[in-house]
């Protein structure tokens, strides 16, 4: 005899078919529903973590180039898992950036903001 298969949405025993996965279609868009809101809620954090970085640089650098500190930067809720793309220059220097807001951790907790130009 068969293992005894559950609905993947309620865990109810199911009956018929071998490949059958759901009780019927309501669970069977329950389930694909929670997938995809998960998935999307993941990508929606990451992206409002990106676009705070981006506005807390910004903040911080209005010029294009300025000066701070980690300090401030984490009081600000500045994320630091988070950036867009990094740079590494030639003597072995890596900027991160937030879209086109970077950064250069520089020694004593302080940090070079920079702003890309895009061409
Ligand atoms: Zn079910």
């Amino acid at each position: 005899m068969d293992a005894e298969r559950l609905c993947l949405d309620c865990g109810t025993a199911l009956h018929g078919r071998a490949d059958k996965k759901f009780c019927n279609d309501l669970c069977r868009n329950n389930y694909n529903n929670q997938l995809n809101s998960s998935s999307y809620n993941l990508v929606r954090n990451i992206n409002n973590i990106l676009r705070k970085n981006r506005r807390i640089l910004e903040e911080l650098n209005p010029g294009g180039k300025t000066k701070t500190t980690g300090k401030k930067l984490s009081a600000k809720g500045f994320d630091f898992e988070y950036h867009t793309r990094s740079y590494q220059t030639q003597n072995g220097k890596t900027y991160h950036f937030c879209y086109e807001y970077g950064y250069l951790p520089l020694d004593n907790d302080e940090f070079l903001l920079v702003k890309r130009v895009e061409n």
